[in-house]
């Protein structure tokens, strides 16, 4: 499925395509570099001085450089010190064209940062083997980047959903509390839960189940704002924060959501789902702390399960309990008007 684990980089095939940019102030020079390195099949791109080298690598899609050392306007040193400045977050390989007797610019070279530098007359086979042997480090280079942001992704993200995992939601829910504590302002919690996705697994198997978990998830993401944090807890169960949300704000978004859920068909209209749903706010009676605000949503979820499923459960200072009607016209005018899109960024308009 994914590229990084299935491709050798360090293969000469790999290698095959990678663009160079050749930088010399000497046609024949240039010339010469250029047909070498594109009968080996690289694409090559010539340029005459260091600036213009700067201002290609910037453009994008450089995969090696090669300076020659003596040019006007930006010479190969300073052009070389500009690259590795610009690229210090990627491995754009340089290196340096010289003289055999200019030792004195090779190691101020290599000192700035360059990687590897061929002495001119060159050697047609040296030339391509250093050439190669830097693009094979730059693929290793990239195809480790690219894994490591992978992985980035996945510690933070559900893979079949997309939204944010457990560990991630309670640091970001701590963080939130700790805000909504010093600015007096409200934070609204809500728990969701899929119910009798079981029963749904027996018959259509685990991809049913997937599909229903993403389409609730889709549900979620579409009736939430920007600053809204989205995860998957466990199996079948979300939790969602909603910063400075009042408790009818709240109660607006799980309503959208308990609709959506419910008017949505998968795999060919064969199958519905409902969900049960769980609000608390903090500030509130019972609600002072960030474990009680967990714990209130999740009592108002067993609630909502504990009377049947398919409704919304809010932790008040009395659990409040109902089943949102299903038709448009009996529709509370509030959920009509804020399941407009715009209206969608304040969720507590009416309050
Ligand atoms: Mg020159």
């Amino acid at each position: 499925m994914d590229p990084v684990t299935s491709v050798d980089p360090t293969t000469a095939e790999a290698l095959v395509g990678s663009r160079i940019v050749v930088a010399d102030d000497d046609r024949i020079t240039r010339d010469l570099l250029a047909s070498i390195l594109s009968s080996h099949g690289f694409k090559v791109e010539t340029v005459v001085d260091g600036q213009e080298a700067v201002e290609r690598v910037a453009r994008g899609g450089v995969d090696l450089v090669l300076l020659d050392i003596m040019m006007p306007r930006l010479s190969g040193l300073e052009a070389c010190r500009l690259l590795k400045g610009m690229t210090s977050d990627t491995f754009l390989p340089v290196v340096l064209v010289t003289v055999k007797t200019d030792t004195a610019s090779r190691v101020e070279g290599l000192k700035i940062g360059a990687d590897d530098y061929v002495c001119k007359p060159f050697d047609d086979q040296e030339l391509i083997a250093r050439v190669e042997a830097m693009l094979r480090i730059k693929k290793l280079h990239d195809h480790v980047a690219k894994a490591r942001a992978r992985l980035a992704e996945l510690s933070i993200h559900d893979e079949l959903t997309g939204l944010y995992n457990y560990r991630y939601l309670h640091e970001r829910l701590s963080e939130e509390f700790k805000r909504a504590e010093r600015y007096h302002d409200p934070l609204s919690c809500i728990v969701l839960d899929i119910d009798r996705l079981q029963a749904l697994n027996a018959v259509g198997g685990r991809p049913l189940g997937d599909l229903i978990i993403k389409g609730v998830a889709k549900a979620i993401t579409n009736s939430v704002r920007e600053v809204d944090v989205v995860s998957r807890f466990g199996g079948e169960e979300f939790l969602i924060v909603l910063p400075s949300t009042h408790f009818a704000g709240a109660v607006t978004v799980a309503e959208r959501i308990w609709r959506e859920v419910g008017a949505a068909r998968f795999e060919d209209s064969a199958h519905r789902a409902t969900i049960s749903v769980g609000v608390a706010l903090y500030p509130s009676r019972d609600v002072r702390t960030k474990d009680a605000l967990l714990r209130a949503a999740d009592t108002a979820l067993a609630q909502a399960k504990r009377d049947g499923g398919n409704r919304i459960c809010v932790f008040q200072q009395e659990g409040y309990l109902y089943t949102p009607a299903t038709g448009a016209s009996e529709a509370p005018a509030r959920s009509e008007r804020t399941t407009e899109r715009a209206s969608a960024e304040k969720h507590d308009g009416e309050a």
